[in-house]
């Protein structure tokens, strides 16, 4: 019996998920659809989403992220071997400001060739004096129990 899937109905992939909008799949069972980004930023760039409506990270419960954690290296070895690349991002987008559109969570597979310069390098940034200290603590004490 097919399983009881959570969707949201102004979702684009819940759409996508339901087939009610068209897309390029390329690996779909019972819990996890990946397929085509439409706007790719190289050739072959995947998406992987749980097929249940989860809006980010936090919002996902752990069982689905364990289950789109085991099949994004097996979606990338197909990509990587379908596109010749070099190597691979993984990227996924919690809120707004990280630059999430689509809030349904999901992962990008972005196939990179040597040179591609498909991205600007990340800027690195310093602390000032104590302050990793500081903030290192304050996130210790968010996790205690
Ligand atoms: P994000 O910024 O992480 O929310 O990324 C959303 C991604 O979804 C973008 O890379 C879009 O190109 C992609 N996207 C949006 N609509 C569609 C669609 N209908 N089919 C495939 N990919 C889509
Ligand atoms: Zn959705």
């Amino acid at each position: 019996m097919a399983k009881h899937v959570e969707t949201q109905a102004d979702c684009i992939f819940c759409k996508i998920i339901a087939g009610q909008v068209p897309s390029s799949r390329v690996y779909e069972d019972d819990d996890v659809l990946a397929f085509m980004d439409i706007n790719p930023v190289t050739k072959g760039h995947t998406l992987v989403v749980p097929k249940a409506h989860h809006r980010d990270q936090l919002d996902t419960p752990p069982a689905v992220l364990a289950a789109l954690a085991e099949r994004i290296p097996k979606v990338a070895a197909a990509v990587l071997k379908a596109t010749q690349a070099d190597g691979f991002n993984v990227f996924q987008f919690n809120g707004t400001a990280a630059g999430q559109v689509v809030f349904h969570i999901h992962y990008h597979i972005i196939p990179r060739h040597l040179g591609d310069n498909a991205f600007a390098p990340w800027r690195h940034t310093q602390y000032d004096e104590g302050e990793i200290q500081r903030l290192a603590e304050q996130i210790r004490g968010n996790l205690r129990p």
